[in-house]
């Protein structure tokens, strides 16, 4: 062997040799996330810990989207009023002045349990009995068993800078359920319970696009659709919390939900009406199109009391009537995916133009945008009103 190879091998076994112990650093230490084992704070580089805290607070502070929630004092025929599936924390596992909070995630059916501040290191799922119809279940998810409501169970806990941990129990479940967080005489419980047990009626509101997926914009790109479809939403939900109309929604934030997740909620759910909230734009430039469209499924939905195409038209004359523009009409449309796919009265209002100047002044109006709200929430009570 040459010199210059000589050179070149020891070279490379240095560099070797720096990437096996670089890789045995990190590999080594626990990372945050990894389910069912302790995260000790020290022990892992600041920035990971910092950035977890962060995700886990998001979770927590959740409560102005309305999924936050503490627990209720109650008492156990409250809870079972409510509903016979819940499950029961073991009381001596949950250190007293632990704070505890739940947050639905009615998209992905599931619900995560944070008890914050507690001395108790050893949380595990053994801590957890549940309970349906009278049967009694502990430890893993059953998958086959028919009483086992749960699809998965799993448990995480940080160390916080405090000394005390950070449990948190990721529970999913295999149908859709309303979850409750109860405090009975010092003990925790979660109640599970079927949205149309509790509700009469159930809407869901999508608000289009979102995150990554920016929808339509105006002709100069300055202004796109999902932060009108949002503000749009969170007027209506203004509206709905009023009212004795239960409603769901596929997000209450600037966040990217795929079409399949959002058609699933309305399915899951066994939706009474599943309305999509859209602004529109026409092809190659022209910016003559204007005015207020709803479109449909001619698809059969079984055991409806209102057709598609009749929620099209209740959204498209109530929107255009509150804002005075343009019925432009509604239309029949087979291939789109949430048309199609929804199990349920479905409907995409598109409240109007963003590539025509005068319908964009309008939109961009927060005051129209508001009417808009109003017009859609007007239709929703009609719906409703014939359906019942
Ligand atoms: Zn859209």
């Amino acid at each position: 062997m040459k010199e210059k190879q000589w050179k070149r091998l020891s070279v490379q076994s240095v560099m070797l040799l720096v990437c096996v112990l670089v890789f045995g650093f990190f590999y080594s230490g626990d990372f945050p996330g990894s389910s069912g084992r302790t995260v000790l704070a020290d022990d892992i580089p600041d920035k990971i810990v910092s950035e977890d805290l962060a995700d886990l607070d998001d979770e927590i502070y959740v409560s102005d989207t309305g999924m936050g929630e503490a627990p209720i004092h109650a008492s156990v025929s409250t809870l079972k009023e409510r509903s016979h599936t819940y499950i029961k924390l073991v009381e001596d596992k949950i250190a007293t002045g632990a704070a505890l909070y739940i947050r639905n995630d009615y998209i992905n059916k599931s619900v995560s349990l944070t008890i914050n501040e507690t001395s108790e290191k050893d949380f595990s799922i053994n801590n957890i009995v549940r309970y349906n119809k009278g049967k009694t279940i502990s430890g893993k998810a059953a998958k086959k068993n028919k009483s086992d409501f749960l699809r998965n169970i799993s448990v995480r806990s940080l160390k916080l800078k405090s000394g005390n941990y950070r449990v948190i129990v990721d529970i999913k479940t295999k149908k859709l359920y309303e979850s409750c967080l109860y405090e009975i005489k010092g003990e925790y419980y979660i109640s599970f319970a079927e949205p149309h047990k509790l509700y009469d009626k159930i809407v869901v509101i999508d608000a289009g696009h979102g995150g990554i997926d920016e929808g339509t914009s105006s002709i100069d790109k300055k202004y796109h659709e999902k932060d009108y479809t949002l503000f749009i939403v969170q007027e209506i939900k203004k509206l709905l919390d009023k009212s004795d109309i239960k409603a769901y929604y596929t997000r209450l934030d600037d966040r990217y939900v795929s079409k399949l997740d959002r058609t699933r909620l309305a399915n899951n759910l066994k939706a009474d009406l599943f309305i999509s909230i859209h602004c529109n734009a026409s092809d190659k430039g022209d910016t003559t199109a204007y005015g207020v469209e709803a479109l449909y499924s001619a698809r059969c939905v079984n055991g409806a009391s209102i057709t598609n195409k009749r929620l099209a038209r209740l959204l498209m004359n109530n929107v255009a009537e509150k804002t005075d523009n343009r019925k432009r009409g509604i239309i029949k449309r087979e291939g789109l995916y949430l048309l199609h796919h929804a199990d349920v009265p479905t409907s995409i209002v598109e409240v109007g133009y963003m590539t025509n100047k005068s319908d964009l002044k309008c939109i961009r109006g927060k005051l129209n945008r508001k009417k808009m709200a109003t017009g859609i929430y007007d239709a929703i009570e009609k719906a409703i009103d014939t359906a019942s």
